[in-house]
């Protein structure tokens, strides 16, 4: 295949254009902020179950408060209602009497009643500062995650607008490459891990890295300025420069 030398040097170009392109979708793709905002979101997941359990458990509990309250306070009702009885001491000596005896045992209830409301009390204070600590790290959470969505679409943009950059040069560089010579790079680029054309530096391909034997480069040498030569390793197409070492 033929194509002029300045036609070959912006193939060199397009194929710097098209490299920096892969850079910026591969770093756009394995950026770190992405791997930390997978993270997050589970941990965010988590976290919003947790929550859920210990506001269920604080609802519960809520409601034995309320009922232990109310126990309580029926039998204080009861022993005050007995007492003003016996205060009054109406009723023959029997009743009162009973009333006693029931003032005791309620008493004695009451007691009960209240060790009841204040253990009922203690775990509803301990699932109160349960939920309030989950919801101070839910609004950590939520304020580190904003951070790195913030940072993920700084490095979004930056990478969006040197893409626009350089699909712009490419645009330039495109309309001076022969379709020939376009066809081929893109075949070979495909087969050869985005690379398809290279430099011939210091006797060197610039895609394989390899140094060209003897026999390889007394024949690019010999071949015209303008024959389109490739790697004898790798088949990728070599632009022969200045600093070819030919
Ligand atoms: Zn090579």
């Amino acid at each position: 295949m033929k194509a002029a030398p300045a036609e070959q040097l912006r193939l060199l170009e397009f194929q710097a254009l098209d490299t920096r392109l892969d850079q910026l979708a591969h770093a756009r793709a394995s950026l770190p902020e992405l791997a930390t905002l997978t993270t997050l979101g589970q941990d965010s997941a988590a976290l919003d179950r947790e929550l859920a359990l210990a506001r269920t458990a604080q609802r519960d509990v809520q409601r034995e408060v309320t009922k232990a309250e109310m126990d309580v306070q029926q039998v204080r009702d009861r022993a005050e209602r007995n007492q003003k009885r016996l205060d009054v001491g109406t009723g023959t000596a029997k009743d009162l009497q009973a009333l006693q005896h029931e003032l005791i045992s309620l008493a004695r209830r009451q007691g009960e009643l209240e060790d009841i409301e204040l253990e009922v009390m203690e775990r509803a204070e301990e699932l109160d500062s349960q939920v309030a600590a989950l919801d101070s790290r839910r609004s950590a959470l939520d304020a580190e995650i904003a951070d790195v969505t913030a940072r993920r679409d700084e490095a979004f943009a930056r990478f969006d607008a040197e893409r626009e950059t350089v699909l712009a040069s490419r645009g330039e560089v495109a309309p001076q490459i022969g379709e020939a010579l376009m066809t081929l790079y893109a075949k070979v680029r495909e087969s050869s891990g985005g690379i398809g054309a290279a430099e011939l530096k210091q006797r060197r391909c610039g895609g394989c890295r390899l140094e060209l034997n003897s026999l390889d480069l007394s024949s690019i040498r010999s071949a015209a300025a303008d024959d389109v030569v490739r790697c004898e390793e790798c088949r990728r197409i070599l632009i022969r420069t200045a600093e070819s070492g030919l």
